[in-house]
């Protein structure tokens, strides 16, 4: 097998973090429930490790750039809604502008970036009738950093109740990236304010299930702390290059 994907090599690296995503589920606390979905963040990658990747039996794809992902896309058609073991399933986790609303309401499954109602409207707007409503999280900015994305933890619970009154777009709960440091108390407090956060949009909105938080550094810790779906990158894929490390 060739190895474009670096750490992709036979399937090992998927293997990897489902044994540690599987022991930190094992470890936490049972209130948080026994499952967490894998999105694998396929950003800068070739098709070919996308292909290889859905091989080792992960459906779930995030991108964050609206056309790069749409070419993706259209090359990987064949592995979409009928295929015989489960289509792939395409997530938008990259900022969104409103001029790309259409495209992004067209193409992706879930959209997990939407943080201001004008994006949400935009989305709604354009999503085709002939498909299910589209899957969408509130992204958080809950470090509270001025170069983050994400709605103000204050803005969260309005936004929530205006995408929840649009027949367009399902809300499935919160997304966030957390501070990037090392020390692992702030990563927990931050993983914690988000799952107090979605435990009250939930107990408003019962169709919202998803709390996406957690990549390659953090995902166990994430896990620990509630997470019910995590985005990773470089620990199937391999090292980014400069391009694409944000
Ligand atoms: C790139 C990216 C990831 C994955 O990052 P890794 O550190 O490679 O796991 C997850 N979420 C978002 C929003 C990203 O942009």
């Amino acid at each position: 097998m060739s190895s474009i994907g670096g750490n992709l090599q036979g399937g090992q690296s998927i293997q990897m973090v489902m044994a540690r995503l599987n022991a930190a589920i094992a470890r936490r606390s049972a209130h948080f429930g026994g499952s967490v979905s894998l999105v694998a963040v396929s950003k800068n990658r070739p098709v070919a490790d996308i292909r290889r990747a859905f091989a080792g039996g992960l459906r779930l794809f995030g991108e964050n750039y609206v056309q790069e992902a749409i070419d993706k896309i259209a090359l990987l058609a064949d592995l979409r809604g009928n295929h015989p073991s489960g289509g792939i399933q395409w997530h938008l986790i990259g900022p969104l502008q409103s001029n790309k609303a259409k495209l992004a309401s067209t193409y992706f499954d879930w959209v997990q970036s939407v943080d201001r109602q004008k994006i949400a409207d935009a989305l709604n707007q354009h999503r085709g009738i002939e498909v299910e409503p589209l899957n969408v999280l509130v992204q958080v900015n809950i470090s509270g950093e001025m170069s983050k994305s994400g709605a103000a933890v204050d803005v969260v619970l309005p936004l929530a109740k205006h995408i929840a009154a649009l027949p367009r777009l399902n809300l499935r709960g919160l997304m966030a990236i957390v501070e990037n440091v090392s020390e692992e108390a702030i990563l927990r407090k931050q993983f914690q304010q988000m799952r107090r956060l979605f435990d009250e949009v939930k107990s408003c909105y019962p169709q919202a299930d998803t709390l996406s938080m957690g990549m390659s550094q953090d995902y166990t810790v994430a896990i620990d702390e509630g997470a019910t779906m995590i985005r990773v990158g470089s620990a199937i894929f391999g090292a980014r290059d400069a391009k694409g490390a944000s």
